[in-house]
């Protein structure tokens, strides 16, 4: 199931994305009554997607990065993989949803994609043993780690380089239906302008999605909306004002930004 969050006649809902998936003029939304982080019930009243706002999937209390997890591009930036995950934050106020604009920060000349397969958790937990960790997912979506490269490289927390306003596009839903072993094996692309830029496999990465679960929530309680960003296959480069950049996951959908200048 696709659960998109949207707004309509200035409310805000969740729907299960049903229709023509062939065709964006194709989907229809059916409002759920309630949240998805819930048993839910379909509201049989259903809008046009075309005629709503999309909205970022989920507003995470917070979204967990982790870095170097493709080990070409670990190479492709001059780093080993670590023996350690690299984790970082992106705040609250970084996410942005399918469709908005990723504003360009003032103080970088070095913004750069990073197309990453997003891991909705669904209920609070905290120590998720290996086994578990299915249970705790709600799903997956598209996301975007935009990153300012000089200030990553210039400052040793990646506090500003990754955690600007707008700097966290995700969407365009939540897919529900795939399974621990599926999400492992999707395609993941980035394009810019229609270009091509990044292309992988999300079984290049090096921890698994269960690797990063446990890590993660040996030190934190995570929550509902909770997003953990998976890392990026080989081929980043910059953005632009003006570019259009979209990142495409297998079985999942695109996700559409474009980059302005911030004003
Ligand atoms: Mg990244």
């Amino acid at each position: 199931m696709r659960i998109a969050r949207f707004s309509i006649d200035g409310n805000v809902a969740f729907g299960v994305v049903e229709g023509d998936q062939s065709s964006p003029d194709g989907l229809v939304l059916d409002i759920i009554k309630g949240h998805p982080f819930a048993e839910f019930e379909r509201s049989g009243r259903k809008v046009p997607l075309n005629k709503v706002r999309l909205l970022p999937p989920v507003l995470p209390n917070k979204v967990i990065g982790i870095g170097r997890n493709y080990a070409e591009h670990a190479a492709e930036l001059g780093h080993e993989v670590p023996d350690v995950p690299v984790a970082f934050f992106k705040p609250s106020t970084s996410v942005i949803g399918p469709g908005d604009t990723i504003a360009y920060p003032s103080f970088s000349q070095e913004v750069h994609h990073e197309a990453e397969l997003a891991v909705v958790i669904g209920r609070m937990c905290r120590e998720v043993p290996r086994e578990r960790v299915k249970d705790v997912i709600l799903g997956y979506t598209c996301a975007n780690d935009v990153t300012a490269r000089d200030i990553q490289r210039s400052e040793n927390q990646w506090a500003r380089a990754k955690g600007f306003d707008t700097s966290c596009p995700l969407g365009p839903w939540v897919e529900t239906d795939l399974d621990l072993a599926a999400a492992a094996d999707l395609a993941i692309m980035c394009t810019v302008n229609g270009e091509q830029r990044q292309l992988g496999r999300t079984s290049d990465m090096v921890r698994s999605i269960e690797d990063l679960v446990v890590h993660i929530t040996e030190a934190m309680t995570l929550l509902p909306g909770d997003v953990i960003l998976t890392g990026t296959p080989a081929g980043v480069g910059p953005l632009n004002v003006g570019d259009e950049v979209a990142v495409t996951i297998e079985g999942i959908g695109t996700l559409t930004n474009k980059v302005i200048k911030r004003g």
